[in-house]
C-alpha cells in the first residue's frame, strides 16, 4: 500500500460513518431549523460544544466570535491535522418548504453549513473512537462568521494556529450541483478572492433642465460603470482572469433635481493576488480620472471584510484527491478551474499547507438542482455519509513520502 489509506481502513470509515447518519441527519436538522448569522451563533455553538463534551472531548470557545475548538490526542506520534467546519447561515428567506425548515423569518442555512457542523461533529466520533490507531492530533474547528463576516481570521488572531501548530489542514465544503457523493478539488487556485467595493461619485447638484450649471454625477457614474469592463479585459491577462461587477448603483430623488452624489457598490474577484492587486489599484484610478474629467469627484472605500485567493497546496490537494479516490473512486475528480466565489478559509490556506474539497450533494432526480445561497437550496443529506468518511479519512491519512 502506497500511503493514502487502506482500503479496510476506507470500508471501516464508511461503515463507521453509515452507523452515525441518523445522528448526524438529527444534528444538521437542528442546525438547519434554527439558522444564526455572522460571528455570534449561541445556539448552534451550545449545540456543537455540549455534543462534543459528551462525547468525552474538553472545548474551547471563542472570546470575540461564537467558535470552538476541540482536539483529539492520538495514542501513536504523527503530524496535527486542522480539520474545520463553519457553522453560519445566511441572511435570506428560505423557500424550500421542508418540515425543518428555518424558524426564523429572513435567515437560512442555504450555503451547507448546517451539514459542515454535523459532519464534523460525527468525524469526531469517528475519530475519538479510533483514537488508538489515530497518528498525531486532530485539531477541531468549528468556525463561525464565514459568510463575509471573516470568522476563520477572528479565529487566527485568537491564536488558534500559535496554539495548536497544525501541519496540515482540510476543510470540506457542500456543493448542491455536483452529483452526490462526489469529492472533487484542484492544486493551486481553488477559489478567488473577494473585495467589496463602494464608489461615491460627488458632483454639483442643480436644476434638471440647466445641466450647464450644476456638475452631474449620474453620466460620470454611467461611464465608471461602463468604463470598468474594458479596464479589466485591459488590465489583466486573459489566462490570470478577474470578475467586477457593479451590483448596486444609487442617486437622486426627483426627475428634475441633478442630485450631488450617486454610490456604486460591487464586488471584485480574481484568482491571483496580482490581478488582485492590478483591479483594484486600476478601479480607484479609473473613478477618479474620469469622474476628474466631467468636473466630479470620485472616491472609493475597499472594505475590510475581504477575502483573499484559496490556494490549495499542491502535493496536499493530490494527497486530498487520492484520499477522496480510496472512498469513491472514480467519483473523485480534479476541477479543471477554480470557481469565482471565495472562502475565509483562504486565510488558514495562507499558513497552513492544505486543502479544501467540495463534496456533491445534489438532491436526487432534480434536473437544474437551485445552487448554493438559492432561498430553494437543498441538499441529498446521503453524501453526508461520505463527507463524515472523508473528514475522518483525511485525519488518518498518511502521506506519501517524496521518492
Ligand atoms: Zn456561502
Ligand atoms: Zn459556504
Amino acid at each position: 500500500m502506497s500511503g493514502v489509506i487502506a482500503p479496510e481502513l476506507a470500508g471501516e470509515l464508511e461503515q463507521a460513518a453509515g452507523a452515525l447518519m441518523h445522528e448526524a441527519i438529527g444534528w444538521r436538522r437542528l442546525v438547519h431549523a434554527d439558522p444564526e448569522i455572522g460571528l455570534q451563533l449561541p445556539h448552534t455553538q451550545d449545540l456543537v460544544g455540549s455534543t462534543l463534551e459528551r462525547m468525552g472531548l474538553s472545548t474551547v470557545r471563542g472570546r470575540d466570535c461564537s467558535s470552538v475548538v476541540a482536539v483529539i490526542e492520538g495514542e501513536r506520534d504523527g503530524p496535527t491535522t486542522l480539520l474545520r467546519a463553519d457553522m453560519d447561515a445566511l441572511e435570506m428567506p428560505e423557500d424550500t418548504g421542508v418540515d425543518f425548515a428555518s424558524r426564523t423569518a429572513g435567515r437560512m442555512h442555504a450555503c451547507g453549513h448546517d451539514a459542515h457542523t454535523a459532519m464534523l461533529l460525527a468525524a469526531t466520533r469517528v475519530l475519538h473512537d479510533r483514537r488508538g490507531d489515530l497518528r498525531g492530533r486532530v485539531v477541531l474547528m468549528f468556525q463561525p462568521g464565514e459568510e463575509g463576516h471573516d470568522g476563520a481570521k477572528v479565529m487566527l488572531d485568537e491564536g488558534l494556529l500559535e496554539q495548536h501548530r497544525p501541519e496540515r489542514a482540510f476543510a470540506l465544503h457542500i456543493s448542491s450541483v455536483l452529483p452526490s457523493g462526489w469529492i472533487s478539488t484542484r492544486p493551486g487556485t481553488l477559489m478567488a478572492s473577494a473585495d467589496e467595493f463602494h464608489i461615491t461619485v460627488t458632483g454639483r447638484g442643480g436644476h434638471a433642465s440647466m445641466p450647464h450649471d450644476a456638475a452631474d454625477p449620474v453620466p460620470v457614474a454611467c461611464s465608471i460603470v461602463t468604463a470598468i469592463q474594458s479596464m479589466v479585459t485591459r488590465t489583466v491577462p486573459a489566462f490570470d482572469p478577474a470578475v467586477v461587477t457593479v451590483s448596486t448603483i444609487h442617486g437622486g430623488t426627483a426627475t428634475n433635481v441633478i442630485p450631488e452624489e450617486v454610490h456604486l457598490g460591487g464586488t471584485v474577484r480574481a484568482v491571483s493576488d496580482q490581478s488582485r492587486d492590478t483591479v483594484l489599484v486600476a478601479l480607484g484610478e479609473l473613478s477618479q480620472g474620469l469622474a476628474r474629467a466631467h468636473r466630479c469627484h470620485a472616491e472609493m472605500e475597499i472594505m475590510a471584510h475581504s477575502y483573499p485567493v484559496t490556494v490549495c497546496d499542491d502535493t496536499f490537494a493530490a494527497h486530498t484527491l487520492s484520499v477522496a479516490q480510496a472512498l469513491v473512486g472514480d467519483q473523485s475528480i480534479t476541477m479543471p478551474t477554480p470557481v469565482m466565489g471565495a472562502e475565509d478559509w483562504s486565510y488558514v490556506l495562507r499558513q497552513v499547507r492544505g486543502s479544501m474539497a467540495f463534496l456533491g450533494a445534489a438532491p436526487a432526480g432534480v434536473a437544474r438542482p437551485a445552487p448554493n445561497h438559492s432561498n430553494h437550496f437543498m441538499i441529498d443529506e446521503n453524501a453526508m455519509a461520505v463527507g463524515i468518511a472523508m473528514y475522518a479519512a483525511m485525519a488518518l491519512s498518511e502521506e506519501p513520502r517524496p521518492e
